[in-house]
């Protein structure tokens, strides 16, 4: 670890935070704006506009699950990236966005299908998966990734 800090962007109103390391989650960082919690131990649904900021300016990483209505797959997968972000929180920020609600999404990340699960760190690909996978399959995943 080369620093103290890492940026984070709230996941309530995006505003860009400094976080002290080691993240300890019983101290329940908040945000500098809104007072609300930094670490979530849910996915976050976001928007592209916010997907852009987190990709841009959070130095945790990042799981994004992209995933579309009527998709039994991305269906399966929502409670998992949900066990995900709460197994990972101090790690790893779990988002997940509806391509058909923003379709841009799936040029801009080159998506063959969904459901697409990326891991990110600092904005750069670490490894994608598409297709549904079990709940260790894609704990072991994220372990080996990141
Ligand atoms: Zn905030």
């Amino acid at each position: 670890m080369t620093s103290s800090y890492l940026s984070t962007v709230c996941p309530h109103c995006g505003t860009r935070n400094r976080l002290a390391l080691p993240i300890v989650p019983t101290d329940q960082p908040h945000c500098n704006k809104c007072r609300k919690r930094l670490i979530t131990d849910r996915a976050l649904a976001v928007d592209d506009g916010r997907l852009r900021s987190f990709l841009r300016q959070d130095e945790l990483s990042l799981l994004i699950g992209f995933w579309a209505p009527g998709c039994a797959p991305c269906k399966m997968m929502m409670p998992l990236l949900d066990q995900a972000a709460k197994k990972y929180a101090t790690s790893l920020r779990v988002l997940k966005i509806n391509t058909a609600e923003f379709p841009a999404t799936i040029k801009t990340h080159r998506l063959r299908a969904v459901p697409t699960l990326i891991l990110v760190h600092k904005g750069r690909e670490l490894d994608r998966v598409t297709g549904a996978m079990d709940g260790a399959r894609l704990m072991r995943w994220i372990d080996k990734t990141t």
